[in-house]
């Protein structure tokens, strides 16, 4: 029988994984005609500076408007634009409108983009990102790419990077501590910022052990002359911890969700305004 012979690939004919590439196609097909009908809107999640207590940046965070199926979240889309390629042109996009958005802030603060391993194998992302800063006009300092520890550091991905970096981009790795090679991948580049898994932010409160993990990264980020934003903060708890920690930044539910390009914006002026409002209540030298 077909599926006792291991050289029949019957595999191929197994039903969920057929099932599952045709799935995968027909999102492909999906995912191209959505590009082509800017059905995809990036989200901002506002970075919270610790020393100041005033928002530093702002990462976007791509949502695709589906006609029907309404809001999908990355992850659902992300693996298959990478597999078929189509991060490449998504990618372009998002950079392109992550930067023209900063530039209509009323403060000039930094946005991060999210880049994918596909980014560095298949497009010259150090020109993709040249052309959405000049496209924009944001200054190269305002901007910040978040990679993971798939993007392979490989001499050439390594060599973009700094590349990037001369510009005046920062590199930030995201999710540290959740892959498997997390200090050797910090020993292989220069970054500017470690962004710190949410799974460890999640335990601080509750997990001695957790909080021993954050205080050791922020102390080792430090030591390498990188800042430190912790991900994922959902309680006052966590955020007393943080700064009782030394993190440089946080960013989370309790400090504000993602929201759209208008309702970051005035996200934005609000908290600018606040901050004016105090120093004008602050006692003046004579
Ligand atoms: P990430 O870069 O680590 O982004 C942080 C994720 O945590 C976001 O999920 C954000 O909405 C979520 N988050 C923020 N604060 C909290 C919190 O307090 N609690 C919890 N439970 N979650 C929080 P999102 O937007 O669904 O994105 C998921 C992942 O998809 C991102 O993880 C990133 O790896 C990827 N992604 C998002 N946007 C892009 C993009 O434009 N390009 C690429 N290549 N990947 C993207
Ligand atoms: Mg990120
Ligand atoms: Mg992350
Ligand atoms: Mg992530």
């Amino acid at each position: 029988a077909a599926k006792s012979d291991p050289d029949s690939g019957y595999r191929l004919y197994d039903p969920t994984i057929k099932d599952a590439r045709a799935e995968s196609r027909a999102l492909e097909g999906a995912l191209r005609s959505a590009h082509d009908n800017n059905e995809f809107e990036l989200f901002y999640q506002p970075i919270l500076d610790l020393a100041t207590n005033r928002i530093w940046g702002c990462e976007a965070l791509v949502r695709w408007k589906h006609p029907t199926k309404g809001m999908i979240p990355p992850l659902e889309f992300i693996p298959t634009a990478e597999e078929s390629g189509l991060i490449g042109p998504i990618g372009d996009w998002i950079l392109k409108e992550a930067c023209s958005t900063a530039m209509t802030w009323s403060f000039p603060l930094k946005v991060a983009v999210n880049l994918s391993p596909m980014q560095f194998k298949r497009r010259d992302i150090f020109t993709s990102v040249k052309q959405a800063l000049a496209a924009s006009g944001l200054p190269a300092s305002r901007l910040v790419l978040e990679i993971t520890e798939t993007v392979k550091l490989t001499e050439e991905s390594t060599a973009t990077l700094k590349r990037l970096k001369a510009l005046g981009v920062s590199i930030a790795l995201d999710d540290f501590g959740t892959g498997y090679a997390s200090m050797s991948y910090l020993r292989s580049f220069p970054f500017d910022k470690i962004k710190i898994d949410q799974s460890f932010v999640r335990g601080m409160t509750g997990s001695p052990d957790s909080r021993a993990i954050v205080k050791a990264t922020i102390s080792l980020a430090n030591d390498l002359r990188m800042s430190t934003t912790a991900e994922g903060v959902e309680t006052e708890e966590q955020l007393d911890a943080l700064r009782l920690a030394g993190a440089s930044q946080a960013q989370g539910y309790f400090i504000a969700k993602p929201m759209s390009r208008e309702a970051i914006a005035a996200f934005i002026a609000d908290d600018r305004r606040a901050r004016q409002s105090e120093q004008d209540d602050m006692p003046r030298m004579r």
